[in-house]
């Protein structure tokens, strides 16, 4: 666990190629997905040439009497859904109603609903563009902004979709796993951005088509043979159940190397990695061991920062044969989101959800395991609970690399100024955590490990090589910023939301 990190969305739609209603699968696959947003969640079907829509904030129902109602008010063979976390605009429950996701807009008489995962890093300049062409706008989310292109597209295209998404994949820089269904031609589209950087899948068994941010949301409804949409397709699913498949564009993928050591589910399979999560994690600890050989000589105990580490930690324990203590226990009903809440609200967080079992780590040399190191105050929080428990000493193991630079595609790390790997070195981060060393993984550990050419992968975070020009531009220009004079106060505002 690090620090309660959040992204874009989790993205989950169904098609029935017969006449039955599809909310049953809507709903089972929307909720395995819901790690990836919690802020805000919504379903949508189309029934008979009309869209019906149920949405609220927080996490997915499941009080079965709620469930109940959203299943008798969503009927329909074909729907769409999303569980959001904000990446884009204010947080505040203004803005959070404003963003929930799918999003309907019309213009020039048609139709469409959107949901999708990422983060559109020119939004700031498109939505000038758009405000002129389709007037004003209704929030302050980049969904907005997709989904208006894809409109404007559209109607300068004829209403072609290949000819439009092509258009979008054109004009709109970022990360965008997305579906769409359209109520005039009553058929759903799924596309990706050309770089293919959040997760995509789908698959179908008899007559149910679902696509997904990850594959548990197709395992959950008995998909198991499951495919990808490629960075840059265009997938249709028609009102008749025809499949059809476009490579619309076609650039050098970047899929994020963060989701195998964070974000997606232990049990995912994601894209061209072709083995579960968790067991790319247990590879992480093995490349760890081998990088730092000698220190792992000095240790009596593994302890992992529940709950994303505990692969890695398993990992480590396989390849050294040093016990593995399951003896830091995190509360999962302590649920506020320490990202978003004010630094005391905060850590009083972090001091809550972590439980030490202090008799198992007295005296013992430990080498933990954290999935990442973001801000790092719940490293700090963690370490001085295991010193303050008698640990003879303490030294950090971080399945991934330093992150020395924001996030502008979809992880909402977004600013220079919270990331304590931008600030510090590894020696310094140990002194401020108050941990006898921090050693992070190497790049090639991380990339051996996920088995993806480093270039078929984003590494921008540890890198500083965005894959896309315009994030680079911004990424650089902010980073001259902060390391002259400019410091904290400049560098609060998420990059893609300056003014440039
Ligand atoms: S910058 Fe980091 S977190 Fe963001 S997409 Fe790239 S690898 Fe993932």
């Amino acid at each position: 666990m690090s620090e309660d990190l959040s992204e874009a969305c989790g993205i989950f739609g169904a098609i029935s190629t017969t006449k039955r209603d599809i909310f049953h699968q809507m709903y089972w696959g929307l909720l395995s997905l819901n790690h990836r947003g919690q802020q805000s969640y919504g379903f949508l079907t189309l029934q008979n040439r009309h869209f019906n829509k149920r949405e609220d904030l927080n996490l997915i129902p499941t009080d079965p009497r709620e469930v109940q109602k959203l299943a008798s008010s969503l009927r329909g063979r074909m729907g769409i859904s999303n569980a959001r976390y904000a990446t884009s605009g204010g947080t505040g429950s203004r803005h959070l109603q404003g963003g929930k996701q799918p999003l309907v807009v019309s213009s020039s008489g048609r139709k469409i609903a959107l949901s999708y995962n990422g983060n559109i890093v020119n939004a700031h300049k498109l939505r000038t563009t758009l405000r002129k062409k389709l007037g004003r706008f209704k929030t302050d989310a980049d969904t907005e902004v997709l989904a208006k292109q894809i409109l404007l597209s559209l109607e300068q295209n004829s209403g072609d979709y290949k000819r439009a998404i092509a258009e979008v994949f054109d004009l709109v820089e970022g990360a965008y796993s997305a579906m769409l269904l359209d109520l005039q031609d009553e058929s759903f589209y799924a596309f990706r951005d050309v770089r293919g950087i959040r997760p995509y899948c789908f698959g179908r068994k008899n007559d149910l088509y679902a696509f997904a941010s990850e594959t548990p949301a197709l395992d959950i409804n008995g998909i198991t043979d499951y495919d990808y949409v490629s960075p840059g397709e265009l997938v249709r699913v028609d009102s008749k159940g025809r499949i059809s498949r476009a490579q619309i564009r076609k650039s050098r993928p970047a899929m994020c190397a963060f989701e195998f050591a964070y974000f997606s589910r232990p049990d995912s399979i994601l894209n061209e990695s072709r083995k579960p999560v968790y067991k790319i994690r247990e590879e992480f600890a093995r490349a760890l061991s081998r990088t730092y050989k000698k220190k792992m000589k000095a240790i009596d105990l593994i302890l992992s920062m529940p709950e994303t580490a505990d692969d890695s930690a398993y990992g480590l324990h396989e390849e050294t044969g040093i016990p593995w203590e399951r003896a830091v226990r995190k509360n999962r009903y302590v649920t506020r989101r320490a990202f978003i809440s004010g630094k005391k609200e905060r850590d009083d967080v972090i001091d809550k959800k972590v439980n030490i079992v202090s008799r198992l780590v007295r005296g013992k040399r430990l080498a933990v395991i954290e999935d990442s190191i973001v801000r790092g105050d719940t490293s700090k929080a963690n370490i001085a609970k295991l010193n303050s428990a008698g640990a003879k000493s303490v030294d950090l193991f971080v399945t991934f690399p330093r992150i020395t630079n924001p996030c502008l595609y979809g992880v909402d790390m977004a600013t220079y100024d919270e990331l304590i790997g931008a600030r510090m070195e590894p020696e310094q981060i140990a002194k401020w955590i108050g941990a006898d060393s921090v050693n992070f993984q190497t790049i090639e550990g991380l990339v051996e490990s996920i088995g993806i050419k480093q270039d078929r992968l984003c590494l921008a975070c540890v890198t500083g090589k965005y894959p896309s020009r315009m994030a680079q531009e911004m990424a650089d220009r902010i980073r001259n910023q902060y390391s002259s004079e400019l410091k904290s106060a400049a560098c609060e505002k998420r990059v893609y939301e300056r003014d440039f």
